[in-house]
């Protein structure tokens, strides 16, 4: 029998960029989703699992916290998250090879930019401890402008003369006049698990869906 206490709960994206592959890989590693449009869950009918679908940036937390057991998200918001030292940290199992991008530094696009030129600046961003972290590691004093959207549009409103947002093909970087400058972090979807003491039944089941999802990752490559 399932009791409702040992069936796992996933976290991952209700919608955007992760969520379609997330479900794809679920789905390829064999698990059947019943979901019913604007639910905040879903539950499989093939294996004890129940998806929490939630807001990405939520994800880390909830694994953190325990409240789910395993996620699926982007090593930038994991990153991000990680870098508050309030959180509780999380086991990250595999990457998934999919929502590939890069948080990057990006300028005017006719500025001749060296990482020399930040100094004494504002720069917009939706990562503000990863490019805080990054402007301390390389000596760099600027100040650090949190915006959760439109970052790109921060230095035509004069909020902030660069920004430090995620890219992955720059063409809005350039419809907005600015170019990609530096990269400071290299990204993609991972599967993390809670620290939390989750007891043997479900560590079990967390193992054989995390080795499902293993075999489905290796034929892919
Ligand atoms: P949510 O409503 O869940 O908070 P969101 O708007 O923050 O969604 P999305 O734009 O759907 O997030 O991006 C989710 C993740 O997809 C990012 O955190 C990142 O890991 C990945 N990603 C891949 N390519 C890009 C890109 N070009 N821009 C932004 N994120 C990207
Ligand atoms: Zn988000």
């Amino acid at each position: 029998m399932t009791t409702t206490l040992t069936r796992l709960r996933m976290a991952t994206q209700k919608s955007g960029r992760l969520a379609e592959a997330s479900e794809r890989l679920l789905k390829d590693a064999g698990i059947k989703i019943r979901s019913s449009k604007g639910q905040l869950t879903a539950r499989a009918t093939n294996f004890p699992l129940d998806l929490m679908l939630v807001r990405d940036d939520d994800i880390p937390t909830l694994v953190g916290d325990g409240v789910c057991d395993l996620g699926i998200v982007g090593q930038n918001v994991l990153e991000e998250y990680r870098l508050d030292p309030a959180n509780e940290d999380v086991d990250v199992l595999c990457r998934l090879g999919f929502g590939g991008c890069s948080l990057r530094f990006a300028a005017p696009a006719d500025e001749a930019f060296e990482l020399a030129n930040l100094e004494g600046t504002r720069i917009a961003t939706s990562y503000p401890l990863l490019t805080r972290k990054f402007l301390e590691d390389n000596g760099i004093q600027a100040e650090v402008v949190t915006m959760h959207g439109a970052v790109e549009l921060a230095p035509r409103l004069g909020i902030a003369d660069y920004v430090c947002d995620l890219v992955s093909t720059g063409q809005t970087l350039e419809a907005n006049g600015l170019k990609p400058v530096h990269t400071i972090l290299e990204s993609e979807s991972v599967l993390i698990r809670t620290r939390a003491d989750i007891g043997s039944e479900k560590s079990d089941r967390a193992d054989a869906l995390t080795t499902r999802i293993d075999g489905v990752i290796a034929t892919a490559e």
